[in-house]
Formats: C-alpha cells, structure tokens, sequence
C-alpha cells in the first residue's frame, strides 16, 4: 500500500511529504501482514528510509526505498526454520538439517552457498527415498552419481521428471559454467518444495498399503 508520509531530511532542515510503499513482508518473521510506517527519513532525492512495524511479531525494522518509494531492502532479515512433514523429517533428516543450513545461507545474502547447499540437500532427498524403495541396494545407491541413482531406482514419472530436472540446475550451483542462464535458485526450490511434496504423498499412500483389513 502507498501511503504518503512528512519526512525528515538528514542534510536538510526542510521536511517533506513523500510517498512510499510499504514493504509487504516482515523481514524478522517473514509475516505477509507486513510493516507498518512510524516514521521515514530522507537522505538524497535517490534514497529514502522508512522505520517500520511488524503487528504480528511486534518488531521494528528498517526499511531502504528507492526515489519512487519502493522497497529495495528490509534489515534485519532473520533466518525462519522451515518444517516438514513428520513422514519427510523420519524419511531423511539430513535433507532437512541441509536445506536449512542452505536457507539460513540465503537469508544472509550468500547466495552462492545456498545453492551448493540446495543442491546437497537435494542428493540426501533423493537417495533417502530410493534407499527407502530399494533398502537391498542401499550400500550402491550411496556410492552413486546422483543422476544414474534417479534413473536407476526412482519410479514414479513425476517424481523422476523433478529430480532429474532439480539435480540439472543443482549442477548449475556448483559448476564454473552455467548451462541455464534464464534459471535460478529459485527455481531450484520450487522443483525441490514439488519433490517434497510428492514424495511426502508417496510415503503416506505406502502407510495407507500397509494398512490391512
Ligand atoms: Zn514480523
């Protein structure tokens, strides 16, 4: 929401009324309900800052604008765990342990370890899971590539078009050249919250299976 407010000029005596937008996440508890403005300052016609509060966690941050009083950048950014489902924790706990090293990565803006990570993160998932399939050839799927392990022991088409793809833009993370210029990380964890997401319905129908009358 914009919203136009008096601010004051750190190199000048003279306040003025700007707009800004207010920022739409909380940067401390990651809330959508977002901040809410106390007060702005000007430093340039290039550069405004706004202090803002957060209603759902009752934090104050501060917030960097550009000349049209738009959100460039919001401090402090901290790190939220993120959790999954009991059958995935149980299924590979390293994937969950990595993908939050990873995360807590990128949310200190080092992006280049949040990918390696992801991709780390990624290989545990997927070897977990064939292991958890083909339990007999757990001692050869742990010393495996990741690419022959996914075409090798993953079934499900789905599940094997998301890994296959992931792991490509994994390597992307890791290699001195990147094949995909037009993708990111982000993209890397969109396919990895989809893998975990079939894969988290894969084990609950297994459960249902087991179940007999
Ligand atoms: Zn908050």
């Amino acid at each position: 929401m914009e919203r136009v407010i008096t601010v004051y000029g750190l190199n000048s005596s003279n306040n003025r009324n700007l707009t800004f937008v207010e920022p739409d996440e909380c940067p401390i508890c990651k809330s959508r309900i977002a901040g809410k403005i106390l007060f702005g300052i000007y430093e340039s016609d290039y550069v405004r800052y706004s202090l803002d509060f957060c209603s759902a966690c009752k934090g104050v941050f501060l917030a960097t604008h550009n000349s049209s009083g738009e959100v460039i950048s919001c401090e402090p950014n901290r790190f939220v765990e993120k959790t999954f489902t009991d059958e995935l924790t149980a299924l590979s706990p390293q994937f969950v342990k990595i993908y939050n090293q990873a995360s807590a990565a990128e949310s200190s803006s080092l992006d280049e370890i949040a990918g390696i990570g992801y991709r780390k993160a990624l290989e545990f998932l997927i070897k977990d899971f064939a292991i958890s399939q083909n339990s007999d050839d757990a001692d050869k799927i742990k010393n495996m590539r990741l690419s022959p392990c996914i075409n090798e022991y993953i079934d499900n088409t789905k599940i094997k078009q998301l890994a296959i793809k992931s792991a490509w833009l994994g390597n992307d993370e890791t290699h001195y050249v990147r094949k995909f210029e037009d993708r990111d990380i982000n993209d890397m964890k969109k396919f990895i919250d989809a893998l975990v997401y079939f894969i988290s319905m894969d084990l609950i129908v297994s459960d249902a299976e087991s179940l007999t009358s």
